[in-house]
């Protein structure tokens, strides 16, 4: 997405145009006629997916061989970009492709290729369940056990607040191995649900905002999991696994968040250019014209910073530290913008039939999910006590 008419993201490039046009043209179609349907029924249509398969929409960045289009995450960036241009929050494919990176990353041969290629079609839907009622920030603190029993795990416990939940064919389930081990006992464990004995879903839960998003409460009561199924083949490396894809899911989180602070403001800019109040636009009064100023220089700044990013991670060389900084930033930064353009939009700006009512809802959450902001500074802390300023 380009922010001011000058201005192209360095890692865009010819290919990646006419991906764009594809995704452009995808979510013109397949998402935004439908939003208001898909926040009515807490979900997106099945179809949707299976659609966005064909057209290899989603595990862009997954290699060919296992099924994925063989791109690179600015492929992943450019479909997060247009998703927030529609202001969509419903369709999950950012759980989706950061399931599927746990399992290019960290799994085994054999679960690649079992579930990267079904997932690539849009026949599985993923999600990933860390959150627990008892345990969310603090993700040691998690009670739900896997224990080994000859062949399978046995999986006891709950989730809470999982994208994806009542969807998903698949789901990446953060478990306890062994309860005793701390950090050392947790272990990843892949869930495919169709027809898992034990396995229910509960609430799809009502929201602030996200509402075409099916988040979800999750139950595990025995639920037997093929021991072939621990990701990566080895237990206690889950918080290993974690560590390591955080960053990906954070640099997401940043990507939708200055993309919907580059959405906002276009959409301020159109109303108050319309707009009239004492003989004059909204625009030609001098607060509007400041705060527009403001958000276009934050989004400015943050696109730059956004870019680097994108360009690290497809690099592979993005690091916690960087990724927390990202996330933390730009979602603050798109909270106090959307509250910003809401109020220029005056009355209408509380209805939501206007888009910036929904977004400044749906914003809210992303200050919270994928790490909540004090956990950010938390990470960003201890890099200045490790390495200094
Ligand atoms: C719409 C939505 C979708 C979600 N999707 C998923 C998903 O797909 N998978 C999944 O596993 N989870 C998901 N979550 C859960 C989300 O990641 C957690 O809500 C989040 O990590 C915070 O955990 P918590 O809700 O338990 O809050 P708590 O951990 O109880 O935190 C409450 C407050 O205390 C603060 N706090 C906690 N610890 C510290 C500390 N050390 N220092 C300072 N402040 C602290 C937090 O920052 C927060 O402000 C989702 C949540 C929502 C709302």
């Amino acid at each position: 997405m380009n922010t001011p008419a000058s201005y192209r993201s360095p890692w865009m490039d010819a290919d990646l145009d006419l991906y764009r046009e594809t995704v452009h043209r995808f979510v013109a179609e397949e998402i935004a006629p439908h939003q208001q349907r898909f926040a009515r029924q807490q979900h997106v249509d099945r179809a949707v997916w299976n659609k966005a398969g064909a057209l290899g929409l989603l595990l862009a960045d997954i290699p060919e061989e296992y099924g994925g289009a063989g791109g690179s995450f600015a492929h992943v960036a450019v479909l997060m970009e247009e998703l927030a241009r529609v202001g969509d929050y419903g369709f999950g494919v950012s759980v989706h492709q950061i399931a599927a990176n746990y399992i290019l990353h960290q799994g085994t041969e054999e679960q690649r290729r079992r579930c990267l290629p079904r997932m690539a079609r849009g026949e599985w839907i993923g999600a990933i369940a860390m959150t627990e009622p008892n345990a969310g920030s603090d993700l040691q603190a998690i009670r739900t056990r896997a224990t080994l029993e000859g062949s399978h795990y046995r999986i006891d416990g709950s989730k809470i607040f999982i994208s994806n939940g009542s969807m998903a064919d698949l789901i990446v389930v953060v478990t306890k191995t062994d309860p005793a081990a701390g950090s050392k006992g947790v272990s990843l464990l892949l869930l495919e649900t169709r027809d898992a004995a034990g396995f229910s879903v509960g609430r799809v839960l009502d929201k602030l905002g996200q509402h075409a998003a099916d988040t979800s409460e999750l139950f595990f009561d025995g639920v037997r999991v093929p021991a072939a199924n621990l990701l990566g083949g080895h237990e206690g490396q889950g918080f290993y696994h974690l560590m390591h894809e955080l960053p990906y899911e954070r640099t997401l989180c940043a990507v939708s968040a200055i993309a919907s602070t580059e959405a906002a403001l276009r959409m301020t800019l159109e109303h108050t250019r319309e707009r009239r109040a004492f003989g004059k636009t909204l625009l030609e009064l001098q607060n509007t014209r400041f705060k527009l100023a403001e958000i276009k220089t934050q989004a400015t700044v943050g696109r730059r910073f956004v870019d680097d990013c994108i360009a690290r991670v497809v690099a592979g060389t993005m690091d916690a530290d960087t990724a927390a900084m990202a996330k933390l930033w730009t979602t603050e930064t798109l909270g106090r913008a959307v509250d910003d353009c809401l109020q220029l939009f005056g009355g209408y700006g509380y209805m939501t039939e206007y888009p910036i009512a929904r977004l400044y809802a749906d914003a809210r959450v992303q200050r919270i999910y994928g790490g909540a902001s004090e956990i950010m500074k938390e990470i960003v802390a201890r890099s200045l006590e490790r390495n200094g300023a």
